[in-house]
């Protein structure tokens, strides 16, 4: 597969408005908004840094996959995305190489990209979300 960039670092956060504090306020990066996702029970919120972004994720639901990894492992980096040139052959390439996928095939992420997730268990622990924008 073409990884072309890290596209973002998720950081699971209890409030975007705490967490603006941090990333806008004292590391001058620049806020650019904030998205929810409805079907992933998750408010984004994007401060660009050169050619990737900070992604900070509130939960908008307590039963949601956020507000689940709050309870577990408390507020911290969650994911790691890699934007790559197509989303679907290089899903087919890791299910060939018998990587565990949470999602076999593409869906709709923040800012209209198309996401997939591969599994902790196949990278050494690291949740490593592919993306891919047109
Ligand atoms: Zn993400």
């Amino acid at each position: 597969m073409k990884i072309l960039k890290i596209d973002h670092l998720g950081i699971a956060v209890n409030s975007i408005e705490e967490g603006k504090k941090f990333w806008a306020d004292v590391m001058g990066l620049k806020f650019k908004g904030t998205e929810t996702v409805e079907e992933q029970e998750v408010k984004t919120a994007f401060f660009p840094v050169g050619e990737s972004e900070v992604e900070l994720l509130q939960s908008t639901s307590p039963g949601g996959p956020i507000a689940r990894y709050l309870e577990k492992k408390g507020q911290g980096i969650q994911h790691v995305a890699f934007c790559v040139e197509d989303i679907e052959a290089a899903l087919e390439e890791l299910k060939e190489k018998g990587i565990r996928l949470i999602d076999e095939t593409p869906r709709k992420g923040a800012g209209g990209a198309k996401i997939a997730f591969i599994h902790p268990k196949s990278t050494g622990g690291v949740l490593v979300e592919l993306c891919q924008r047109d």
